[in-house]
């Protein structure tokens, strides 16, 4: 025993050496059998994907998932019972799942924040017109785009129109094979040498995306295109012109989500931001019904605008189940919000080789070395932060440690770039502890974007960690 200690004694920069903090890949860490389950994993996040490309889609996605692990819809005034599985559908377009754990809410909620907004192309409430043999739909985009990425490229609308009489129609165009799609028109290159010289921002401005949607005259006359487009939406939906007055219509990227790569080792998809995080936020879920904690899953709307608006994470709403959820056991709230503990759970930038000069290596999540923890968000001198605490990071840490997540910490971006946010800050507004957990994605808001498959079964195991521990 002795002998075979000193044989192991390592010489100072070998023990020196095993202080140093290296990033690591899943691939490096995890064996064959947890980069076959990331795949298989893969696959239902892809469906998800599929039937979720806009927030009301994606409620609705979730409700059924929900459904099928025992949750039942809930309205303030129900009991709330130990071993409870609830959801609270906020308008159909933000969607909480919250469980009753078997220890006092008094210690607290485990709390996981994504959203189900993407940016898009919303039309406007006045959008149809006709202009030198065709028929457009002005749009007005949502969230940051970059809008020459949108320009030239197959559309779909999906969304909703609701008629002065109450009802409500359910409107997808453009996803089946056999259905026509819209379109954003370009400039072609041969005339385009002015627009090559301005900047990327300025070459498409706002009011250039119009969506094309015809281009067949109903008869020779003025806005027979127009009136054609409107006798076909009528048939179809039952809708005239002014019921455009009161839809939420939405341009998205049309097709499935489909791997990436010849090893299949990527998922390219409208929508990740930040279906990415929502889809392992619920199943993580799912799969810590037996936890103690209460549990609570938030999937937010409008984060991509600044999360206003009463299906956005500044509303009061969040406040309310918590409120109703200390009440059925006769806790403070005050105190159930200063025991809880919650994820936001959002992307971040994955370094890009192509476009390193924006990054700073050291501090960028890489693709592929796992879910990434964003400290601190924010712009230039971390302004509009929630910085988390070292304590709670700490904390975090020990947990992923427990289940060998595989997790790395990332920055959006060189420091004086640029920046962004998440809904964090106006949740740990609240005594609630409080950190960023995501996927890190390759061409962020683009109309389609990249993950990794073992970056998305890492986010789903450290939030199920989170949830257990
Ligand atoms: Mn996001
Ligand atoms: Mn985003």
């Amino acid at each position: 025993m002795y002998e075979e200690e000193l044989n192991e004694e390592k010489t100072p920069a070998e023990a020196a050496r095993e202080l140093t903090y290296k990033k690591k890949n899943v691939y490096e860490r995890r064996g064959e059998d947890a980069v076959a389950a990331a795949y298989d994993y893969a696959v239902g996040y892809a469906k998800f994907l599929d039937d979720a490309k806009t927030e009301r889609e994606a409620v609705a996605a979730g409700i059924t998932l929900a459904k099928a692990h025992g949750f039942v819809p809930y309205r303030f005034g129900d009991a709330l019972a130990a071993g409870g599985r609830y959801y609270y559908d906020n308008r159909g377009k933000n969607l909480f799942l919250f469980t009753i754990g078997s220890e006092s809410v008094a210690e607290g909620i485990r709390i996981s924040a994504a959203h189900i907004d993407s940016p898009r192309i919303d039309l406007k409430q006045v959008p149809l017109y006709e202009e030198s043999g065709m028929a457009f739909l002005k749009t007005h985009y949502y969230g940051g785009i970059r809008k020459y990425q949108w320009v030239a490229t197959p559309l779909a609308l999906h969304g909703v129109v609701v008629r002065a009489d109450g009802e409500k129609i359910n409107v997808v165009i453009g996803e089946d094979d056999g259905d026509p799609v819209l379109y954003i028109n370009d400039l072609l290159p041969h005339l385009g040498h002015n627009d090559d010289r301005k900047p990327l921002g300025e070459a498409i401005v706002g009011e250039k995306l119009n969506l094309l949607i015809g281009s067949r005259p109903l008869e020779n006359e003025p806005d027979g295109i127009k009136l054609n487009v409107l006798r076909l939406l009528n048939e179809k939906y039952g809708i005239q012109e002014s019921d455009f007055l009161s839809a939420e219509l939405c341009a998205v990227p049309v097709g499935h989500a489909r791997d990436a790569g010849l090893d299949r080792s990527m998922i390219c998809a409208y929508g990740h931001d930040d279906r990415v995080c929502a889809y392992p936020a619920m199943t993580a879920m799912f799969e810590s019904l037996d936890s103690p904690h209460s549990m609570m899953c938030i999937l937010a709307d409008k984060e991509e605008v600044g999360s206003d608006g009463n299906t956005g994470m500044q509303c009061d709403l969040m406040l309310d189940l918590i409120d109703a959820i200390a009440a059925s056991q006769n806790v403070s709230p005050a105190l159930v919000r200063a025991n809880s503990k919650c994820l936001s759970a959002d992307v971040s930038a994955a370094f890009d080789p192509n476009f390193a000069e924006a990054f700073e290596k050291r501090n960028s999540s890489l693709l592929s070395c796992g879910v990434v923890l964003t400290k601190y968000t924010g712009a230039r001198g971390k302004s509009s932060t929630n910085d988390a605490s070292a304590e709670y990071v700490g904390w975090l840490r020990g947990i992923m440690e427990k289940d060998d997540v595989v997790w790395q910490a990332g920055e959006l971006g060189k420091v004086d770039f640029g920046g962004g946010g998440t809904v964090a800050k106006f949740i740990s507004k609240h005594n609630i502890e409080v950190v960023d957990l995501g996927v890190p994605v390759i061409s962020m808001h683009a109309p389609y974007e990249i993950i990794s498959k073992v970056d998305l079964y890492e986010a789903h195991r450290s939030f199920s960690a989170f949830n257990r521990y």
